[in-house]
């Protein structure tokens, strides 16, 4: 993490107070850069933009529990957990699931017909999004060429993809990348693996 990257992304979360992405891009950037208690205030700041975003519940708990909030990073994950659950967001209804066992806690009891997926079985050959978790639809095919382009196919359903569109457009203009840099490619590609959790 540079800190040239941190400054950027602190601008633009301080220029917008309701930039549901700026914040949660600068408050995962604090908590790479093992500050997890600015990291929860960025999160709870996502959170009180859009409540239903399971995954900032997630990062928050990760930073609340680094911060050594142990509290406050349980009742994060109990609630983060139903509403990951409620929109079928698979991957951060694990990770959640994952944290509050090794934190000794129970997980919440949820109906496990209404995760995504679950009940249609072979609905896309067992295709899950990576980052929603639905079972399509898929895009037809590759958004652009190479490896990230068929990692894309492969794993990100068509919504998210449009959704990643509109954040990428944001994501240019307000950092302001110069898209013929490399560098400038490569933080691009790093917000969109983050968006679309594509990130090993
Ligand atoms: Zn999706």
């Amino acid at each position: 993490m540079s800190d040239d990257r941190l400054s950027k992304l602190r601008a633009m979360a301080e220029a917008d107070p309701n930039d549901e992405l700026a914040h949660f891009g600068f408050g995962s950037a604090l908590l790479e850069a093992g500050q997890p208690g600015e990291a929860a205030k960025s999160f709870q700041r996502v959170l009180a933009i859009n409540s239903q975003n399971s995954k900032a519940y997630q990062l928050l708990a990760e930073a609340q529990r680094a911060a050594g909030d142990v509290g406050y990073a349980i009742e994060a994950l109990k609630t983060g957990y139903r509403i990951a659950h409620k929109r079928g967001d698979l991957m951060p209804m694990n990770a959640m699931a994952k944290m509050l066992q090794e934190m000794g806690e129970a997980v919440p009891q949820v109906a496990a017909a209404a995760v995504a997926g679950e009940s249609g079985g072979a609905v896309g050959g067992g295709f899950a999004c990576s980052r929603c978790g639905s079972p399509g639809p898929r895009l037809a095919k590759q958004p652009f060429k190479g490896p990230l382009g068929d990692t894309i196919l492969a794993r990100v359903c068509q919504s998210c993809w449009r959704e990643w569109i509109a954040m990428g457009t944001k994501v240019i203009n307000e950092l302001r990348l110069p898209m013929h840099d490399p560098q400038a490619q490569e933080m691009y590609d790093r917000h969109m693996k983050e968006f679309l959790n594509l990130e090993e």
